[in-house]
């Protein structure tokens, strides 16, 4: 029987290794030999993303990567925002924007749109830019899906206003309008019910 290690001592080991490490996709058995101990790894990892700001990454964020596979790319840590924003906050504006990427619609623990084999992560983004003065308000923060959030530097980042919207959906097929309609049912099932009983 060996002793525990020292708290933080797996997180320290992991942190080293993925610094000098950067740009190279290690699995999770290097990892776990590393920490030298085989349950603390995982949360070692863990903690190193939401704890430290590391942007660990794995197969949920990249294509490449296979499920076990983790990749640290930058020694920058994610800026302190993201990691200051209070859970009570995180939690409030992920539910007000339904889970849902606000800039490609792509869900919260589902496959991404752009990318099926991904399943959706999302991250806190802000309405208006830090460098433009934008708070870390709940009303400047908005939920952004891991693929947007890579590409957000070069992405228009507004969302379509409600004209355009419709002018989509009109342009659309038929088809695609059913299934726009079975969408909505879906997100609204208590106005959809109210509206088909309001109906004549
Ligand atoms: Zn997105």
């Amino acid at each position: 029987m060996q002793d525990k290690p020292a708290r933080g001592g797996a997180r320290g080991k992991l942190r080293a290794h993925f610094l000098a490490n950067l740009g190279r996709v290690m699995d999770s058995d290097e990892l776990r030999a590393v920490a030298d101990n085989q349950s603390e790894w995982a949360r070692g990892v863990r903690e190193l993303r939401t704890e430290e700001g590391y942007l660990i990454l794995t197969h949920n964020d990249r294509s490449e990567l296979k499920p076990g596979q983790y990749l640290l790319e930058s020694a920058k840590p994610q800026p302190a925002f993201a990691r200051a924003i209070s859970k009570e906050t995180r939690a409030f504006v992920l539910d007000r924007n339904g889970f849902t990427c606000q800039m490609c619609g792509a869900v919260a623990g589902e496959p991404h749109p752009y990318d099926t084999t991904r399943k959706t992560r999302l991250h806190l983004g802000h309405v208006i830019d830090k460098s433009m003065g934008g708070t870390d308000d709940a009303a400047n923060l908005r939920a952004i899906c891991s693929v947007c959030n890579q590409g957000a530097s070069n992405a228009t980042l507004t969302r379509p206003d409600l004209q355009k919207i419709l002018v989509q959906v009109r342009r659309a097929t038929a088809a695609d309008q059913l299934e726009v309609l079975k969408w909505l049912m879906t997100k609204f099932p208590q106005q959809a019910k109210s509206h088909l009983l309001t109906k004549p």
